[in-house]
């Protein structure tokens, strides 16, 4: 048998809804490649634009990370089962039962071009291989209601972890009264250390997008990303968070989805609400530099809090907004003054005050880079501190990450109107303070992380890189900002047109 008829034969048997992507998929490389490109590695970031339909957009992300993307299966295999105690078939099986039938057309020829890619690249994963990546972020909450379903305790390394720091502001907060947006990962440094690509994505329908991400994935997980409707997004996870539907939208889905189609916070408010799943439950900060108005869209399962303004802030720190979502959907405690998140949240207001009417993109990054520890009063990097260093604490963050665990955060980025109008924003590798972690002595002085060991990595703090979008047609190549604002000039007439779900 052929080597098409045998993909045929496997396109009839599972994927009888796929035959555009068939057709697609025998075309050559370079015709799905088009203006695609990849840069040389750039202060720890690899920049890459991916252009065209969802297949090619897909395509030419498998093709030029493939190797990053085989890397980082095996990076999140081993985490899946240390953290949950199952296999990774469990969770390519549950990818491919439970959340495909709730993927849309467009993304499922997404994920289906990336597994063409890495096919064409020689890589063996599959398309359920990388839907399982896809949806690494929400396994953990999965894994609980299924064990809960079986009476099955849940491992406790598989809560729903709190990670990353963030802020959003404006009006007299920042200094020309416009927003400004902030955000540091928080993570396994395992994976952390991986998360360190720029995504310059111009689709043939929706907005154009500039985001960070990790390889292999349609959405960018730690969700750090502006478009060209003038958007810009962001969130915390929900700390202690518990509840899943495994009949709703994954999340990875509606969260590339709301990124590409937002051309409004009521467009991201609704295009997160749609489907929702529960799985990686966040508080999303997000910004519309067209109005200088911010938000905190707080999503629960069953509570969600859309709170907004011109002239203010929203922090998040993981620390839990709506009490009844915080009684309800969480096993949270508030009252224990020297946990993570109440630390980090009133280091947070702390500085909103103290930075009232000076907040840019430079006050931003010294936040980042933050370590004062507001529990002990002391200058003292840890899980405490708004730069995460839980591999320097005694305490470890209970919920997720044992003492000295090698966890915390793991890059930075940063945005203001100005930026975004270029469609830009500033990013930075590793710890914003400059410290480096080291694998190898690490792992010699805390050897119960020895299980890491063939793929720890070196964390190194790199500076400050401006990452710009490209504009996709050639014959706008030299287009200026201003054209790609007359682009967006009219969101609304522009989610009429392109909107594929036709809201
Ligand atoms: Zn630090």
């Amino acid at each position: 048998m052929s080597r098409r008829a045998v993909m045929l034969g496997v396109l009839a048997a599972g994927l009888a809804s796929q035959s555009l992507v068939a057709v697609a998929g025998d075309l050559p490389a370079e015709a799905r490649l088009k203006g695609a490109f990849r840069r040389a590695p750039e202060n720890g970031w690899t920049y890459v634009h991916l252009e065209g339909s969802p297949s090619e957009i897909g395509f030419q992300n498998g093709y030029l990370l493939a190797p990053e993307i085989a890397d980082l299966q095996k990076v999140f295999a081993l985490e899946l089962q240390h953290d949950n105690h199952k296999d990774w078939r469990f969770f390519r099986d549950a990818a491919r039962n439970m959340m495909w039938p709730h993927i849309e057309p467009q993304y499922r020829q997404e994920l289906q071009g990336i597994a063409d890619g890495l096919r064409a690249r020689g890589v063996k994963l599959d398309l359920w291989d990388v839907v399982a990546l896809n949806a690494d972020l929400e396994w953990g909450y999965y894994v609980a209601y299924y064990d809960k379903l079986r009476s099955v305790k849940p491992p406790a390394s598989s809560a729903a972890p709190d990670h990353c720091s963030a802020f959003v502001a404006t009006g007299h907060y920042t200094r020309d009264g416009r927003v400004v947006m902030a955000h540091n990962a928080w993570t396994s440094y395992l994976d952390g250390s991986r998360w360190t690509i720029i995504y310059d994505i111009a689709p043939a329908q929706g907005y154009h997008i500039l985001m960070d991400g990790l390889p292999g994935l349609i959405h960018s997980a730690d969700d750090f990303g502006i478009n060209s409707a003038g958007i810009l997004i962001t969130e915390t996870t929900i700390a202690a968070f518990h509840g899943y539907d495994p009949n709703g939208v994954p999340e990875f889905v509606r969260a590339r989805k709301a990124m590409q189609y937002s051309a409004s916070i009521d467009d991201f408010a609704h295009l997160m609400q749609e489907g929702n799943n529960g799985g990686y439950a966040n508080d999303w900060l997000v910004a519309d530099r067209k109005t200088n108005e911010i938000a905190s869209l707080e999503l629960g399962l069953k509570h969600v809090t859309l709170a907004r303004t011109k002239d203010g802030y929203f922090v998040s720190a993981n620390f839990p907004i709506n009490p009844q979502l915080m009684r309800e959907e969480t096993n949270f405690n508030p009252n224990d003054a020297g946990n993570s998140e109440v630390c980090r949240h009133r280091r947070w207001e702390q500085l909103m005050a103290e930075y009232k009417g000076k907040i840019d993109v430079e006050a931003a990054k010294r936040f980042l880079a933050d370590h004062y520890d507001t529990y002990s009063g002391k200058t003292e990097a840890s899980e405490r501190t708004l730069c995460g260093h839980v591999e320097l604490s005694p305490r470890g963050m209970p919920t997720w990450a044992p003492p000295y665990s090698p966890n915390g955060a793991v890059q930075n980025k940063v945005a203001d109107a100005a930026l975004a109008e270029r469609m830009s924003f500033q990013a930075a590798a590793g710890h914003a303070c400059g410290m480096d972690f080291l694998a190898a002595e690490h792992l010699r002085a805390h050897p119960q992380f020895d299980w890491m060991k063939p793929l720890l990595r070196d964390l190194k703090a790199y500076p400050w890189t401006t990452f710009t979008a490209t504009l996709a047609r050639p014959s706008a190549a030299t287009a200026s900002p201003a054209d790609a604002e007359s682009r967006a000039a009219d969101p609304a007439d522009q989610l009429r047109h392109h909107h594929p779900a036709g809201r």
